[in-house]
């Protein structure tokens, strides 16, 4: 008998014959004898419509109250589930992310896990139930509730695996594993048996979204190999592990793309010190995660710097810099939301020139226009406008299509 932690996203549980045919698969998991711990998302796009419910009634909606209405979508799927398994006959009971022990901090939509303690899913277990716990939530020290971030139920199952001790943590989704690229953008990606920590971890941060990055850089501390595979099929689907010796690993194992990009750009302040610190404390203190950063050579004392942030922050982040931009003598502060990044990542492209030669060709020889760069050790990231990032992935993928053959 083992202990199975799998993960169902929301694709796997939008509908009612959809959760049904995630209960028959705990249903087999049970009847082959293994306990079962099954983490849910909310049902296809709730988190999306709870938000914009919220933006409805309120621009910028109270951060404490916002969790709490999110952390709701994950609720619903997971009582729905839980009753369908005991309709079907098998013990189960659901959890919500305070029930299952999720201790976060309290950083309101971006809270990280502090602790996991999951006495009571193991009191559940040795009662005989499946436990299907509500993904995405916690609760801080107040015992409020807080959300983990977008795609954060991964996060909960990689962490409720490594806590509870599973051999392994099984991610179940709408696509049959990792792909070279966003199979919805290229139809002839190609499925990847394996890939390192590492390189996930890259492609998911720079957009790949079958996998929240959080959740990979948890895997990858605890070593804790994750499966991804599809919810509908058998198939062996892709295992984030332990990079492969050296001499196997890939040149290019991915493209990803992010069109949740926007750029800010604070033009004609002095270049001295102090500058960089007073624009981008006040964005850390307030919790925006700033992306690539360009500060132009300094003409006459005068500079000007580029920052990129989400879309999604682009409001908050705005409202901070205009006021710091007036205060340290800014011509002007202004933005541009249409735009994306495609990167391309594997760890063979380290101490290998001319990948990033390659990907230019490629983009210029689709008429694509390349705003900023930023690279890693693995990574070529280039954003462009937003119109243009599918041609972009695609040409990519093209470029370096013989690069992803070989499995490290
Ligand atoms: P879930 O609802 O199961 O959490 P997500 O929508 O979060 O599913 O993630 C699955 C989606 O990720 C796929 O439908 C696919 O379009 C997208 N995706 C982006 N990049 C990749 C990639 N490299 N490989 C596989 N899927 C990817
Ligand atoms: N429901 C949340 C989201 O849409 C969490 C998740 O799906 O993992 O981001
Ligand atoms: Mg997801």
């Amino acid at each position: 008998m083992s202990r199975i932690v799998q993960k169902y996203g929301g694709s796997s549980v939008a509908d009612a014959e959809l959760i049904r045919n995630v209960a028959s698969r705990i249903a087999r998991g049970r009847e082959a004898g293994n306990d079962m711990v099954v983490v849910v998302s909310a049902m296809g796009k709730t988190t999306d419509e709870l938000i914009a419910l919220a933006h409805q009634l309120v621009e910028q909606p109270d951060e404490r109250e916002m969790d709490v209405l999110l952390s709701t979508g994950e609720i619903v799927s997971s009582t729905l589930l839980a009753m369908t398994l005991k309709d079907m006959g098998h013990n189960a009971v659901s959890l919500t992310g305070l029930q299952a022990g999720i201790h976060t901090d309290g950083r309101y939509s971006k809270a990280r896990i502090t602790a996991v303690e999951p006495q009571r899913i193991r009191d559940e277990l040795a009662r005989g139930n499946a436990v299907i716990i509500a993904g995405f939530q916690g609760v801080d020290s107040q015992m409020d509730t807080t959300t983990l971030g977008r795609g954060g139920s991964d996060t909960t199952a990689v962490a409720l695996a490594i806590s509870l001790e599973a051999h392994v943590c099984e991610i179940y989704t709408d696509v049959e594993g990792v792909f070279s690229a966003d199979p919805r953008v290229v139809p002839d990606a190609v499925k990847l048996d394996r890939i390192g920590y590492e390189e996930m971890l890259e492609l998911a941060t720079y957009g790949a979204g079958v996998m929240a990055p959080r959740a990979v850089e948890l895997g990858q501390v605890y070593g804790m190999p994750i499966m991804v595979a599809s919810a509908k099929s058998d198939g062996t689907g892709t295992l984030i592990c332990k990079e492969g010796s050296m001499e196997l690993r890939n040149k290019v194992s991915g493209i990803a793309h992010d069109t949740n990009v926007a750029k800010i750009m604070v033009i004609g302040v002095a270049d001295q010190p102090g500058i960089a610190q007073a624009l981008f404390e006040p964005l850390a203190r307030a919790n925006i995660s700033v992306d690539t950063i360009v500060q132009n050579a300094g003409i006459n004392n005068v500079t000007d710097i580029t920052f990129t942030v989400t879309q999604t922050d682009v409001l908050k982040a705005l409202s901070i810099v205009e006021p710091v931009g007036k205060s340290i003598g800014a011509v002007r502060v202004t933005s541009d939301e249409s735009l994306g990044k495609v990167s391309i990542v594997g760890t063979g492209m380290q101490n290998t020139p001319g990948y990033a030669a390659r990907m230019f060709h490629a983009l210029a020889a689709e008429d694509i226009n390349i705003q900023l760069i930023t690279t890693s050790e693995i990574r070529i990231t280039c954003i462009i406008s937003k119109s243009r990032i599918h041609d972009a992935v695609r040409a990519l993928h093209k470029a370096f299509e013989v690069e992803f053959q070989t499995t490290g």
